[in-house]
């Protein structure tokens, strides 16, 4: 054991993860963790993939990197036609990066950018969600909506403003019905947009299906398409965030496609890979790309491994592993028996007070009271013993929350690869039914 790697978390020593075989990792025990999380919804084929590890090998033998400033490489090109060949109606460049943060970062400034090109620079405001995540840099923090993680660098964000996230399970009142509910909270927008000044916001930030602050919340019907209005009323610019819930994630290759519209720029990561080299980009509307283009024509921005050949490579093959295998077929019939599970599972339980999601992207919140939704105190710390003994039991979920701010709920996200079979959908739930059994008995519930 290292003594010099300074882990997240200093006060645990994690296992030294060694192997994989398919939806399993292996630590340096021989221990066999089922990852039901993908990680944190990245590993979407697994972890021993040899169409990914074959197309890497490939790469690095005829050349690992070269640098974007001098030159462009096939398997950069080929990727970018083929995101573009399937990408939401109106996009029509990428731009290449390492991550889901650096795709963020990217998106902002291209926003503010692209309205320093049409002579709009009073437009700098960004307004974006409340208990939503974007990232851990700076900028992304700024319109990240979870204020535990952003309190101690507050001094350090940029200005953005938040507005309620389309949350049915919390915020839904009994007297309107899910579409009244959906454009009440989507006008939310219209009113900060007025309040911060038409002409002065530049964009507006969500993910379509919130991931690890909320635990898959998808919006109720009619809420994109009224944002979406909004945007091209008042001129400001739609980025969506799919680095979790994106490219497949939820049974459609973009979460968008399900709400009927695009965004004007869309950062995508964690699946684009599958873990298997770290990559993310934003696809970029034909507006904005003719208004740099035309204008300065040169984005200002940049990162040393944007457009890596062998990043590139392993999510060409990746992407296509996705279509020839017809695994998004799989996400929607294993979503659903997963959903159902979970259903069958704990549909009576006193501490669970919903089951919700999209695809194989699948979430579960506890409450200390189903009547009222009450969350539990923060102080339990429920979903981190969740996580925890999950963990000892051979189960990777992914758990959030903490009632902070009197934002977040308890609860744990799914999403296992697109391979996951029947069988090992109903070994995750068991060993979660396991899991939860031990965490409520040790809390004396
Ligand atoms: N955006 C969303 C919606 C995410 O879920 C995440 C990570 O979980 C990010 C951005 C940041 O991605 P990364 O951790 O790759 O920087």
């Amino acid at each position: 054991m290292s003594s010099h790697v300074l882990h997240r978390n200093s006060l645990v020593q994690p296992p030294r993860a060694v192997a994989g075989d398919g939806i399993y990792i292996i630590d340096a025990n021989g221990k066999r963790y089922l990852d039901a999380s993908g990680g944190a919804a990245v590993s979407c084929l697994g972890h021993s993939d040899p169409d990914v590890r074959a197309a890497i090998i490939e790469q690095v033998g005829k050349l690992a990197y070269a640098h974007s400033g001098f030159f462009s490489s096939d398997p950069m090109e080929e990727l970018a036609d083929d995101l573009i060949a399937h990408a939401p109606a109106g996009m029509e460049k990428v731009y290449f990066v390492s991550g889901g943060s650096e795709a963020v970062e990217a998106a902002l400034k291209m926003a503010r950018q692209y309205f320093l090109e049409l002579g709009e620079p009073d437009r700098k405001f960004v307004i974006a969600r409340r208990q939503s995540y974007h990232g851990n840099t700076l900028g992304a923090l700024s319109v990240g909506g979870n204020m535990w993680r952003r309190r101690q660098f507050e001094p350090l964000l940029i200005d953005a403003s938040h507005v309620s996230p389309c949350y049915a399970y919390r915020d839904q009142q009994a007297n309107e019905t899910a579409e009244q509910y959906g454009l009440r909270v989507a006008n939310e927008l219209e009113e900060a947009i007025l309040t911060l000044g038409t002409g002065r916001v530049a964009a507006f930030v969500a993910e379509p299906v919130v991931g690890a602050t909320s635990g898959a919340v998808a919006a109720v019907p009619g809420y994109f398409k009224r944002i979406r209005e909004i945007c091209d009323r008042y001129g400001v610019l739609l980025i969506l965030d799919e680095v979790m819930c994106g490219m497949g994630r939820t049974g459609t290759l973009h979460a968008i496609e399900q709400e009927g519209i695009s965004g004007d720029l869309q950062t995508i990561a964690k699946g684009l890979g599958a873990g298997y080299q770290p990559i993310g980009a934003v696809l970029v509307s034909g507006k904005i790309d003719r208004a740099i283009a035309s204008g300065s024509g040169f984005f200002q921005h940049g990162h040393t491994y944007q457009g890596h050949a062998t990043a590139c490579a392993a999510a060409l093959a990746t992407q296509r592993a996705i279509r020839d295998r017809d695994l998004l077929a799989n996400v929607n019939i294993q979503g659903e028996n997963l959903q159902n599970a979970l259903t069958a599972q704990f549909a009576n339980h006193p501490y669970i007070g919903d089951i919700r999601g999209r695809g194989l992207f699948r979430g579960v919140e506890f409450v200390a009271d189903r009547a009222t939704k009450e969350p539990f105190d923060p102080a339990r710390k429920i979903n981190a013993k969740i996580k925890k003994t999950a963990f000892a039991n051979g189960l990777m979920c992914y758990p959030m929350g903490g009632t902070i701010d009197g934002q977040l709920g308890d609860h744990v996200l799914f999403a296992p690869p697109y391979i996951v079979s029947d069988e090992q959908i109903g070994d995750i739930v068991s060993l979660f039914a396991k899991t939860v059994d031990q965490v409520f008995a040790a809390e004396g519930l």
